[in-house]
């Protein structure tokens, strides 16, 4: 009952997450514990945020085997299984591709974070190396930033997109919204920032 309970939720999220435009076409993946049992429930690969119904969720052995279900796992199951192992206290993980965020990522950088709020709830995101999707490479470089830095909340994924986690679907969404969010806003300053320092060094040649 609870694993139907954890698959409507995860169809929710899916979907809150396409809407939000958080991620495109087939992009991004969500996967999420199931409790007394050593398994998880994974989008089944290549179909859309938008478009997941419950039997896109597949329940997924911690060895990566398919237990329940019909389909293939997400080909990013190694990171989302590396990562709830080095992290027990992760419940769910909300892996998209944001725009703004990727800005950042793409250039290797950290999430800058302007805000007391993005301070607090997330207090810093590092970005992990690129690889290919799917790859056991990525899997490795992903699961490694949530070992060095076991008090994270999320990361990001140089070229590629962010992961986030939480105690539950909506908790790990909410950290991918904030994450987002905070790229946007970190974006907006730095372009004032370059256009106040545009105006002043015109008033210096006047
Ligand atoms: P899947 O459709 O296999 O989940 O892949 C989407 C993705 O975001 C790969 O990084
Ligand atoms: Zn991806």
């Amino acid at each position: 009952m609870k694993e139907e309970l954890l698959k409507k939720e995860l169809v929710h999220i899916s979907h809150k997450v396409y809407n939000r435009r958080l991620t495109q076409a087939t992009g991004g993946n969500i996967s999420v514990r199931v409790p007394d049992r050593e398994a998880i429930l994974i989008k089944r690969s290549g179909i859309s945020l938008g478009e997941v119904t419950k039997e896109d969720a597949l329940l997924l052995s911690m060895d990566g085997d398919v237990v329940e279900g019909y389909g293939t796992p997400s080909k990013e199951f190694r990171f989302h299984l590396g990562i709830y192992r080095t992290r027990p206290d992760v419940q769910a993980i909300v892996h998209c591709h944001p725009n703004y965020a990727i800005g950042f990522a793409s250039l290797g950088m950290e999430l800058p974070l302007p805000t007391v709020t993005a301070q607090k709830i997330l207090g810093y995101v590092p970005v992990a190396e690129a690889a290919p999707s799917g790859s056991k490479e990525l899997a490795n470089y992903v699961t490694e930033v949530f070992e060095k830095y076991p008090n994270i909340k999320a990361a990001l994924m140089k070229d590629h997109g962010i992961c986030a986690i939480g105690q539950s679907l909506e908790a790990a969404y909410n950290i991918a919204t904030l994450v987002e969010d905070t790229a946007k806003q970190a974006f907006i300053k730095m372009q004032i920032q370059a256009a106040l320092s545009q105006m002043n060094k015109r008033e210096v040649m006047q």
